[in-house]
């Protein structure tokens, strides 16, 4: 519900005896970096996760574009559920995607060489690839005409929109569609589904948590499914903080 302001207010704290977690990374448990390598993870984030896990019960999940492998490295010293690229790789759960497509390295490939070719950065992935355009935005119209182009020669692609970059990620696979899957674990028996996210990548799960009696939270500004708003990620990374028990 819009307060007189406009904005949407600040999400309760968490339960940890009702409430299961789910967060995405990017632009939400951390800020945007102007390169995908550069993000900047506060030192005791790892520990304020795995506390977190341990008082919901397990029931916490980071749910991410990433690769898992890069999700791990980041956040080493929290050992709970991760998903990674979109929903198709996980750790603490059966992986979505049992193989990659067969033409990922042709692919991949493609990206780079365009990359190159256009000067932009290329970012690899386990199952698929990214083009950023953050250094030069009026880009992004070429970008999104490559990447159309690529989806209908790899069809075991699709297209994922996302903040200054296209991607291109095994097609089949969705946010969303992870948490219906990690609700099926034990842990989330009976648990609301909290899901906190900042991009068009994160509304499906935003929405999904609305319609399955728990709620989003929509870090900074855009229309969003969610009915809770935080500005930034560090207002996340407090709400996180304050629902630790010391
Ligand atoms: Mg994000």
């Amino acid at each position: 519900m819009d307060d007189l302001t406009g904005k949407k207010p600040a999400p309760p704290a968490l339960d940890p005896d009702g409430d299961a977690l789910f967060l995405d990374f990017d632009g939400c448990l951390v800020e945007i970096a102007p390169r995908p390598d550069a993000v900047v993870i506060p030192e005791n984030l790892p520990q304020v996760l795995a506390h977190l896990s341990e008082q919901l019960n397990g029931a916490l999940a980071v749910v991410s574009g990433r690769s898992l492998h890069e999700l791990e490295r980041f956040l080493q010293g929290y050992d709970g559920l991760m998903v990674g690229s979109h929903g198709a790789e996980a750790r603490g759960m059966t992986p979505p995607l049992e193989e990659s497509p067969a033409d990922l390295a042709e692919l991949q490939a493609e990206l780079a060489g365009f990359a190159q070719e256009q000067g932009l950065l290329y970012e690899e992935k386990s199952h698929g690839g990214a083009l950023h355009f953050r250094s030069d935005p009026s880009r992004q119209d070429e970008v999104e005409r490559f990447a159309e182009t690529l989806a209908e020669r790899f069809p075991a692609f699709a297209i994922q929109p996302a903040k200054m970059a296209v991607e291109l990620r095994p097609d089949g696979f969705s946010k969303d569609g992870a948490l219906a899957l990690l609700t099926q674990l034990p842990q989330f028996a009976g648990r609301a589904p909290v899901y906190a996210g900042d991009d068009t990548t994160d509304e499906p799960a935003l929405a999904w948590a609305e319609a399955h009696d728990g709620y989003g939270i929509k870090i900074g500004d855009g229309e969003s499914a969610a009915r809770y708003h935080l500005a930034e990620p560090r207002n996340l990374r407090d709400w996180l903080a304050a629902a630790v028990e010391v």
